[in-house]
């Protein structure tokens, strides 16, 4: 490989250059086994030279930037899935391939995570252990187990109950004080 003299091996695009080959190329890189150990190379130019990498994509926009693949995360280093993005960016990038349907809008989990006030973590935490979506997302007009709360499954707590104005799901009164009951009977019968 020719060397180049370009004088910026002290810039932070150097750094990141430099480092995005060892992930790529360096088996013992440290963090090999998510980068090249898994398939994900730099593309001939870029790996060769520096320049052609800075040219493609330019330098830094701000410190807070780091390098990202985009628009595919599982793609390769290479002109035109790579960009400079900001966590908040990079977040959503992660996401980008998990898009929830709810109540009719499909949107990729950091956006809803957003909307509900949630961590993009906290979420996808949620939605992996499978409970049903409608009782996470929090449908104003259903309980957490996704029963409408409308007509005869609703009961309003009275004005005078220090819980006033709760709604309560018949459905799940009913199914709680089976258990109960159930519950009871096995205590008593034991
Ligand atoms: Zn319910």
């Amino acid at each position: 490989m020719a060397r180049e003299y370009h004088g910026k091996k002290s810039t932070p695009e150097y750094h990141t250059w430099k480092n995005m080959r060892r992930r790529c190329c360096d088996s013992k890189n440290q963090d090999w086994h998510r980068y090249g150990g898994r398939g994900i190379t730099v593309c001939p130019e870029w790996r060769s030279s520096f320049t052609a990498f800075l040219g493609d994509l330019g330098e830094r926009p701000t410190s807070k930037h780091t390098l990202d693949r985009y628009p595919d995360r599982d793609g390769n280093y290479e002109p035109g899935n790579c960009r400079w993005a900001t966590p908040a960016e990079q977040a959503r990038n992660s996401s980008r391939n998990h898009w929830i349907t709810f109540k009719g809008q499909t949107r990729c989990l950091q956006d809803w995570a957003t909307e509900l006030g949630v961590t993009h973590e906290c979420l996808r935490k949620r939605i992996k252990a499978g409970v049903p979506l409608i009782g996470r997302l929090r449908d104003p007009n259903r309980c957490r187990h996704g029963h409408l709360l409308a007509g005869d499954n609703l009961y309003c707590m009275p004005m005078t109950s220090n819980q006033a104005g709760t709604r309560i799901c018949k459905t799940c009164k009913r199914e709680d004080m089976a258990r109960f009951l159930i519950r009871r009977g096995k205590r008593r019968g034991g």
